[in-house]
């Protein structure tokens, strides 16, 4: 029997004019997946893409599996192709309709017609239906107010769709309609979560992580490569850049003041972030910053180091609990990584007494004690990419 994927568009039909640009986009996404499982034609028509295996070598479970990450989808079906006679239709309902139903007390069939010759109409083609049903799979119900699951029956052009059950898709925007923003990413819990909440939105994803090697270690690395892997199942093929903050780091413990420490090193974060954002074409910064979650997270600790980005800085954990973040962070599969406990160049050479309600003056007049510019410059100039790519 045939079965292909049918992908139901979320947002996406909203856009108007745009829409063509959002589903080919979608289209180009799910072909570049699509490509590990075999040879796939993938087309849009009318809000649903259509996954359509060219030979008997497609892994349609592999595919159907991996697809539930792609941003733009709604719901998928899987969904059997035969020929547009009766006789057809209820050898497919009864051997593939049953599948879907286990553990299901209550159904019901819609039918749609495309082609309007078709011998019987939609009424007439759910009842048949239905019949075929009640008599295959034991102690089901019809009820067609409430049904636990709708069997449907698509009359198309060219042949007839069965189809019954949705699975849940990824929601969101298809990753590259809106735009690129840069992410810092930590090994914590919170910025993987932020850069696939962004990732959600259609945006693609450029990554950058500070270390402060040997204050930080390789492990600490590979952890944060580890979890760009893990966002790069939503968000696609993205490079992370690898800064060393250590010549800063070591600079501000001999010249600042202690309790200064994060916040100027965050002040650095952000300068550079915003350097390697304007090379490579990035709108705007992410970062996994709550509000009120740590001392350099008040609101006066944000307001002296959000200057020092020229672009927007997008938050998406602002308003969230820890436990909100962490539920994401679990559904995604990040949390797992996220918790191995490795140091972070934010944890090493904490102040005992940092500043949570910092002044903009202070902590001028402590940066001043350092060549800034130059600093950022040779942070940069040692910079390196690692490049990630989704594992199936
Ligand atoms: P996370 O759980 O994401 O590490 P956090 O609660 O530990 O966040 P901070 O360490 O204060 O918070 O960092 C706030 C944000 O700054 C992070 O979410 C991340 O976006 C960015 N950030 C912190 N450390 C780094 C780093 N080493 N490399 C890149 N970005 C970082
Ligand atoms: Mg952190």
């Amino acid at each position: 029997m045939k079965e292909i994927l049918l992908c139901k568009l979320g947002e996406i039909v909203l856009k108007g004019a745009n829409r063509r640009y959002f589903e080919d986009t979608l289209c180009r996404n799910l072909r570049h997946r699509a490509k590990h499982f075999g040879t796939f034609e993938i087309k849009s028509s009318q809000s649903t893409i259509t996954i359509t295996p060219q030979d008997d070598f497609c892994d349609i479970d592999g595919l159907f599996q991996n697809i539930q990450t792609v941003f733009g989808i709604v719901a998928i079906s899987r969904c059997a192709v035969c020929e547009k006679t009766m006789e057809a239709i209820e050898r497919t309902v009864k051997d593939y309709v049953p599948q879907f139903l286990v553990g299901k007390k209550t159904f019901k069939v819609v039918a749609k017609r495309s082609d309007k010759r078709f011998v019987l109409d939609s009424m007439e083609i759910a009842r048949e239906v239905g019949g075929y049903v009640l008599s295959t799979v034991r102690g089901i119900k019809v009820d067609v107010k409430n049904p636990e699951i709708v069997v449907q029956v698509e009359i198309r052009e060219h042949n007839a769709f069965i189809h019954a059950g949705q699975f849940k898709g990824a929601g969101g925007m298809p990753v590259g309609t809106n735009g690129k923003a840069l992410l810092l990413l930590s090994g914590g819990i919170d910025s993987p979560v932020a850069g696939y909440m962004i990732a959600k939105r259609g945006v693609q994803i450029e990554a950058v992580h500070f270390e402060s090697f040997p204050y930080t270690s390789e492990m600490a690395r590979e952890k944060v490569l580890e979890l760009a892997r893990e966002v790069s199942q939503y968000a696609g093929t993205f490079g992370v850049r690898i800064v060393s903050l250590t010549h800063i780091q070591e600079l501000l413990v001999k010249n600042c003041e202690e309790d200064y420490f994060t916040l100027i090193l965050r002040r650095y974060m952000m300068a550079i972030a915003d350097r390697i954002a304007h090379d490579i074409g990035c709108g705007a910064l992410i970062t996994g910053e709550s509000l009120g979650q740590v001392a350099s997270q008040t609101m006066q600790a944000i307001g002296v180091t959000d200057p020092m980005s020229t672009l927007p800085v997008f938050r998406p954990c602002i308003g969230m609990d820890k436990e909100e973040i962490v539920q994401i962070a679990r559904k995604i599969g990040t949390f797992e990584t996220s918790i191995q406990p490795y140091e972070d160049c934010c944890t090493v050479f904490t102040p005992k007494h940092p500043r949570t309600k910092p002044e903009l003056s202070k902590v001028e007049e402590q940066q001043r004690r350092l060549d800034f510019d130059a600093l950022v410059q040779e942070a940069l100039d040692g910079a390196y990419v690692e490049y990630i790519r989704p594992e199936f």
